[in-house]
């Protein structure tokens, strides 16, 4: 098979990840017959650098004509970072959220799994965690707060800020659908997160996935409120299999479900839409505090890379391999330094690489 993939490096330890991953894909390539074509893309601060915006016309065009795009991080440090003296929407995060948009990328999807061999990266109590944990957080991604009209206007000599959210029927519909469609195919549970006693998006909210879960009767769908999922993550993780919710709710409890697994650098995510296209990126940041010294974890970029091969292109038993090479390689005992714990066997972003690279077999 032909793999036509965008790549878009980024910033910070980005092209390091990245180009482990891509190691990682040409082996996979090498071991079950398939090409490679990579179209390389400039997004955030790398595109800033070259033409002063964060993301071009061309780029968001060349990232279409691609199957699927693999992404590292964007951004910089904000307190230091000539980037974030630029007008908000001319920032790094600006081409982000366009590139969803223009593509889009309604659906972010992030696993959150507690490796038996990490269990002691997991900041909670081993009782709470004893078995493991694995679950995904089905995002809603193009609507919301974030893309919600705002403004800031002095009314009456106050400084006021207005951010809107706002939900439509077929917004919600569409991103339930694929929640209630992955849950068929893991253990066919789905909690879906809102504040319902509050917000009329979060009742409309509700009311469509309840219409949508009667299409879906071996699935269980349960209703939590938001703040409540936010304690009931570090109370009882093994509860959820997928977490259903919207933009901002999503945004933060994916990042509190992925501490919980010990560390940022394992976490995979993938953003998609109605077709087989998708961006898959790293759960965490541009991480400008360790940029440039090789010891950046690239498993998490590995792992989208993974979920990229299962959804975009339906190669599942590929994404088994990779999925296997990264377990092999934490039961061995090797480890970035943000997994490092004592008596195994350090290494560097690269040397993860060639490490998981070497474990892919048929
Ligand atoms: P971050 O995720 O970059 O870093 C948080 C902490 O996790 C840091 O200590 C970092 O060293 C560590 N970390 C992150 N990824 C790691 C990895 N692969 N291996 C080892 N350690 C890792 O979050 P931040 O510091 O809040 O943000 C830094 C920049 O990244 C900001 O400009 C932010 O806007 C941007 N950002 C981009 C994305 C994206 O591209 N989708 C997402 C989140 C943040």
């Amino acid at each position: 098979m032909n793999l036509n993939i965008g790549v878009i490096k980024g910033d910070g330890i980005g092209p390091e990840i990245v180009t482990e991953a891509m190691k990682v894909l040409d082996r996979v390539a090498e071991v079950y017959g398939h090409s490679c074509k990579y179209t390389q893309l400039l997004l955030g601060g790398a595109s800033i650098d070259v033409h002063g915006v964060p993301l071009t016309d061309e780029t968001v065009a060349a990232a279409k004509a691609c199957d699927a795009v693999l992404m590292g991080s964007i951004g910089g440090d904000a307190a230091t970072s000539p980037w974030y003296r630029l007008e908000p929407s001319r920032r790094p995060e600006a081409g982000l959220l366009k590139i969803r948009k223009e593509l889009n990328l309604f659906a972010n999807l992030r696993p959150a799994v507690l490796y038996d061999e990490l269990k002691g990266a997991c900041p909670l109590k081993e009782e709470i965690t004893e078995g493991g944990f694995d679950m995904v957080i089905m995002r809603e991604l193009t609507g919301g707060l974030y893309f919600g009209e705002r403004r800031t206007a002095e009314e009456n000599g106050v400084l006021t800020a207005y951010d809107s959210l706002t939900y439509n029927e077929n917004e919600i519909r569409r991103i339930a659908k694929r929640a209630f469609d992955i849950a068929e195919k893991r253990r066919k549970k789905v909690t879906s997160v809102d504040k319902a006693n509050v917000l009329d998006t979060s009742r409309l909210w509700r009311k469509v996935v309840e219409e949508t879960a009667a299409d879906y009767p071996d699935v269980t769908l349960e209703h939590m409120l938001v703040d409540n999922c936010a304690m009931q993550l570090v109370k009882d993780p093994k509860q959820f299999d997928v977490i259903l919710t919207e933009n901002m709710f999503g945004d933060i409890l994916s990042d509190e479900a992925s501490m919980v697994t010990g560390s940022i650098g394992m976490l995979a995510s993938a953003s998609l839409n109605e077709t087989k296209f998708g961006l898959y990126e790293p759960s965490g940041g541009s991480a400008p505090d360790i940029a440039g010294r090789g010891i950046a974890n690239p498993i998490a970029t590995i792992l989208s890379m993974a979920m990229m091969l299962r959804f975009s292109f339906d190669l599942d038993r590929e994404a088994d391999a990779v999925e296997q090479a990264v377990a092999d390689v934490l039961k061995e005992g090797y480890r970035t330094i943000d997994i490092m714990s004592e008596g195994k066997k350090q290494t560097g972003t690269s040397e993860m690489g060639d490490l998981i690279a070497g474990y892919i077999r048929r």
